[in-house]
């Protein structure tokens, strides 16, 4: 691993610690504030920063390069404003997301529209704000037809294709396996010869789109998902007899490096593993977009629960936490694909100094598998401390899971405060009780026991 890696990791270890200390002693976590979120504003930028100059260092100057954030992997507007301002734009995929990032001002040029189960009214808003869609099947496909039809549009429109170069590690997050449900299936019979002629006959389908998935595809699978993508337009290009499609969607997936601090693969290894596999892309003949993830947001989320007891049983040693499946859904539920490091800190905030001591660190919720981590070896979790899981900045703490009615916790944003010390901001609200009792039909009390009484309608 490189020098650079391998400081910026210690550094944002460094930056962890200070603000999980600064956290408890502002009062963000402690007995009244069992289990926060923090995020890494310096980090995140750095993380924005490494993305667009891995690709700057690939492409031709002047090449079109749109880098949109995968939305659902932090649906959170400050964090979505924050990329905004690093120059990253955003990708969406349900109208949620788009709302979510309308409020952070990305502009709809800079926004990619995915879903695999855009309504008419979806795709009709789409189209009026400008906003680029990838159709992913044909039938998807018809309804853009009739929309281009009614009204002229600014949006760039494409069709997402799954390459179908196989899976990875991690089944529910593989896209291109032969079976997937995104996209057009290339090689399927007579699919890829149906894509052609769909470009040929629509002289408005620019791009192209795959995405070949998310954690547990290694780099030189998702490479080869973008250079059968890339070959694919050559051909469709060529079959046109003319430029065609101008851009390409190669989507996200980068893994994260969830069992170490170091940030790898980077952003800048891959960019090189595609311009050396697939260099054609980077000829400046394409505009480039891109939809990374978790790889821009993963490191620097941080959960911090309170430990509410230290107990034992049948000898193992077990820290009862804050935190479980409300904020770390897969882990809980799926633990052998997605472990999570656990850091240990005092009751003050303050790192745990060893002797490492094997212990289950368990969440909150009614029912035994509820386990950030089994049988870990950290330094002994006492009544008071604090159990921190790492790298929790994407898919976690932002994708709350209502089991037990357990609250949404707080979420704060950290950075230097100028003075030597660490600065917090409100991310998002801690949830209150009443709004978990509104939510959960807290005004229709009456409404099942009225319904077919005698006396009512
Ligand atoms: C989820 C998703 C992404 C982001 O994947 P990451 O693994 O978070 O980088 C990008 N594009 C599409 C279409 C997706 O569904």
């Amino acid at each position: 691993m490189d020098r650079d890696l391998e400081r910026a990791a210690r550094e944002r270890a460094a930056r962890r610690d200070e603000a999980v200390r600064a956290a408890v002693e502002q009062g963000l976590l402690g007995p009244d504030a069992a289990v926060a979120g923090l995020l890494d504003v310096t980090g995140i930028r750095r993380s924005a920063a490494a993305l667009r100059a891995a690709f700057d260092a690939v492409v031709p100057p002047g090449t079109p390069v749109l880098h949109a954030f995968a939305v659902k992997a932090t649906p959170l507007v400050p964090v979505l404003r924050l990329l905004r301002e690093a120059g990253i734009g955003a990708e969406v995929a349900s109208p949620g997301e788009l709302a979510l990032a309308r409020a952070a001002g990305v502009p709809a040029d800079r926004t990619v529209l995915d879903s695999p189960a855009k309504t008419p009214a979806e795709l009709r808003e789409a189209l009026a704000l400008g906003i680029a869609v990838n159709a992913d099947n044909p039938q998807e496909l018809d309804r853009l037809d009739a929309l281009v039809r009614s009204a002229p549009t600014g949006s760039p429109l494409g069709i997402r294709v799954n390459p179908q170069v196989g899976g990875g590690t991690i089944g529910a997050t593989s896209t291109a396996t032969a079976t997937s449900k995104f996209g057009v299936a290339l090689r399927d019979e007579g699919a890829r010869e149906w894509v052609v002629r769909a470009y040929l006959d629509r002289p408005w389908l620019t791009r192209l789109h795959a995405h070949t998935g998310s954690q547990g595809i290694p780099p030189e699978l998702l490479t080869r998902g973008v250079a059968e993508t890339y070959a694919l337009a050559e051909e469709i290009n060529e079959r046109a007899g003319r430029r065609q499609i101008d851009t390409l969607d190669i989507g996200g997936g980068l893994p994260v490096n969830f069992a170490a601090e170091a940030t790898e693969p980077s952003y800048a290894r891959f960019a090189r593993l595609l311009a050396e596999r697939v260099p054609g892309l980077f000829g400046g003949r394409y505009g480039l977009v891109t939809e990374f993830g978790r790889s821009l947001l993963a490191k620097h989320g941080t959960v911090v629960a309170r430990v509410e007891y230290a107990k034992s049983a049948g000898g193992r040693r077990i820290a009862v936490t804050h935190a479980g499946v409300q904020v770390a859904t897969r882990t809980v539920y799926a633990p052998e694909a997605w472990p999570l490091r656990i850091a240990a800190y005092d009751a003050k905030g303050r790192p745990k100094p060893g002797p490492e001591v094997v212990q289950d660190v368990a969440g909150p919720a009614c029912f035994s598998g509820d386990l950030l981590a089994e049988g870990r070896a950290l330094p002994l979790l006492e009544q008071g401390d604090y159990a921190a899981a790492l790298d929790t900045g994407a898919y976690y703490f932002a994708h709350h899971y209502a089991y037990n009615s357990l609250v949404r916790p707080g979420i704060y944003g950290f950075a230097p405060d100028g003075s030597a010390g660490v600065g917090f901001a409100t991310v998002r609200e801690p949830q209150t009780i009443a709004e978990v009792v509104a939510e959960s039909g807290g005004a229709h009390a009456d409404a099942l026991t009225t319904l077919g009484a005698p006396g009512s309608r």
